[in-house]
């Protein structure tokens, strides 16, 4: 158990990228706090942005939610603009 837990950790700088399947280029998806980090907007309103579907989403088992930065920014400069 414990042998395992060390190769977790040191696994977890090379994690396999996940690409949206809803952009038609590949677009690497973010962390929740990756996500919030290139967008500037906080965690609640990227789970808005989730829950009215205005950006491209998937959960993974491995890594929890997993958001698209090319939706994610789209919506934050909309936003912005208005
Ligand atoms: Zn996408």
């Amino acid at each position: 158990m414990e042998k395992h837990e060390v190769v977790v950790i040191r696994g977890s700088r090379k994690i396999k990228r996940v690409f949206c399947n809803e952009c038609a280029e590949p677009v690497a998806l973010v962390a929740l706090d990756e996500a919030v980090r290139i967008s500037g907007i906080g965690s609640r309103a990227i789970y808005r942005l989730i829950e009215k579907e205005q950006i491209h989403f998937t959960e993974t088992p491995e890594r929890g939610a997993l958001i698209c930065p090319a939706t994610l920014l789209r919506q934050v400069w909309k936003e912005q603009d208005c």
